[in-house]
């Protein structure tokens, strides 16, 4: 099963949930079409669950209520 990543948004630095084997993502934050290869990788995760939870945690530890 491929890996779940946490990256980082290239403009608004909001963190969101990709798969390993995704090249862009819509960013949830700000529209941006981010592209995954040059976003920073905050962290993966082997299940969607997990990355879920790490999500949250790190959003939490920013004070970050969306
Ligand atoms: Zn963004």
């Amino acid at each position: 099963m491929a890996p779940t990543l946490i990256v980082k948004c290239t403009k608004c630095g909001g963190y969101m949930l990709s798969a390993k084997d995704q090249k862009t993502k819509i960013c949830p934050y700000c529209g941006t079409n981010v592209n995954l290869h040059k976003a920073q990788r905050v962290a993966a995760a082997n299940t969607a669950f997990e990355a879920s939870e790490m999500l949250r945690k790190l959003k939490s530890e920013r004070g970050f209520n969306r």
